[in-house]
């Protein structure tokens, strides 16, 4: 299958637009002049339901929406598409906005930036002790763009937020040096859009050479949902499940970690059949996604789609809460809500779905659980832990916050019990390098 590209400038040319109403062409334009916009074909003809846009999910997940922009905001940008401004001016704008938008969640940039020889490695992220995040220089893209994207900031060609290495070598000398970094995860973007050979390069030298200690490769990819061809059709997808096997080969377990947002995207044939190839490498896959209001917000389509994904041998693993940047106020579900509606699912499938996690925020401290809402002593709270954190002791704990309905992220919780601080809260902020804390864009 041909890969064709949709963006702001040749969106018009999809058939189905036509059915679209000027205005809604228009919102799609300005909305996409501040937060990246990019679909496929794929996704057009065989994922998007075009008889229930504009409430499709995969619709509003991969094609700009309206009230994505706040009002003051879009009213803005609106102005200078009537006034036919020129495009610096719109750009202009448009980066004003971005930076209002908390381009840098969670301390990607300042904090997690590992060292070599006094050398920061920017194209790495080592945050939890297991496990390093490896970001090929040539993978800060992805097959479409989903309208929630954390990562959204490198993809609008705010260069200066850009973290991406060339550098296997570095890679190898670090895991040599970190004997307790059992993981390397291989993100974007997604890893999957670049050439298994420019892969092959990073990998192999891992399964030839790497330390013993070494013993996962993760690939985090949503070409499963948005391109499965990767796996079949592709020149170089033969090559790539042969990649996959040798690291089987090598000993090392390849862990596919899957980004699907709802059970449309397991239904097609095509899927289906680039599952069952990667699965047949001796690969596992395990899924995530964050749960998000207008597209997966509730019980029945999570129950389904761990459901689907469970017959289709794959592994349910994270859900995640929509994290604090981009168009997060479109997007987020309070954290209570997001509990009730993951509670739900949860009780509603066997065992075999229950080895999913979360609802799960990944924040400065750590990969934050939401446990649940219950009462100690008279009082209403929110029960939360680490399952992954900073410093790995503070996993597991179980520890409170003062119930709030309308809380979306950590930042908004307070300790309950009248608690100044939760019980990380002072060795975390000795942990941040104080200079770093400021983050400067340019
Ligand atoms: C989620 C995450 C990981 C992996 O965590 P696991 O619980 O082992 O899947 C690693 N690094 C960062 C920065 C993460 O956010
Ligand atoms: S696949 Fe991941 S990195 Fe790519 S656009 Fe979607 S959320 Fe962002």
């Amino acid at each position: 299958m041909e890969y064709k590209a949709y963006v702001t400038q040749n969106f018009k040319t999809i058939p189905q637009i036509k059915q679209l109403s000027d205005e809604q062409v228009q919102a799609i334009e300005i909305v996409s002049s501040v937060l990246p916009f990019k679909t496929n074909n794929y996704v057009v003809d065989e994922l998007i339901d075009w008889s229930k846009v504009p409430d499709d999910p995969m619709f509003i997940g991969t094609f700009p929406q309206k009230e994505m922009l706040i009002p003051e905001h879009y009213k803005k940008m609106e102005a200078l598409f009537k006034n036919g401004a020129g495009k610096s001016e719109i750009k202009k704008e448009a980066d004003k906005i971005r930076l209002q938008l908390n381009p840098n969640p969670a301390g990607q940039m300042e904090h997690n930036v590992p060292v070599l020889q006094a050398e920061k490695l920017y194209g790495m992220q080592h945050k939890y002790r297991e496990t390093a995040l490896f970001f090929p220089s040539q993978g800060q893209t992805c097959h479409a763009y989903c309208t929630f994207c954390f990562r959204w900031p490198q993809f609008a060609g705010m260069t200066a937020l850009k973290f991406a290495s060339k550098e296997a070598g570095l890679l190898l000398q670090y895991l040599d040096e970190h004997p307790e970094v059992t993981d390397v995860l291989f993100t974007g973007g997604d890893p999957l859009v670049v050439k298994t050979e420019i892969l092959a390069s990073y990998i192999e030298p891992l399964l030839e050479s790497g330390p013993p200690s070494l013993r996962t490769i993760r690939i985090g990819s949503k070409a499963l949902s948005y391109w499965p061809y990767r796996f079949l059709t592709d020149n170089d997808a033969d090559d790539l499940l042969r990649l996959f096997e040798k690291v089987k080969r090598a000993g090392k377990h390849l862990a596919f970690m899957a980004n699907f947002n709802h059970p449309v995207e397991l239904e097609g044939d095509t899927v289906k059949k680039a599952i069952s190839r990667i699965l047949e490498t001796g690969a596992v896959i395990r899924t995530q996604s964050p749960l998000l209001r207008h597209i997966n917000d509730s019980s029945e389509v999570w129950a389904e789609m761990w459901k689907r994904q469970v017959s289709l041998n794959c592994i349910p693993y994270y859900v995640f809460v929509a994290r604090n940047t981009g168009a997060q106020h479109y997007f987020s579900v309070p954290l209570v809500e997001t509990w009730q509606i993951f509670r739900q699912a949860y009780q509603s499938v066997s065992g075999i779905c229950r080895t999913v996690r979360g609802p799960s925020m990944s924040c400065l401290p750590g990969k934050v659980q939401i446990l649940g809402v219950t009462e100690v002593g008279g009082t209403k709270v929110m029960t939360l832990r680490m399952i992954q954190g900073r410093n790995p002791d503070w996993v597991a704990r179980p520890f409170f916050a003062e119930y709030d309905e309308k809380a979306t992220w950590y930042t908004d919780l307070k300790p309950a019990f009248g608690e100044e601080k939760f019980f990380f809260q002072d060795e975390l902020e000795s942990m941040l390098e104080p200079e770093e804390v400021e983050v400067v864009y340019e």
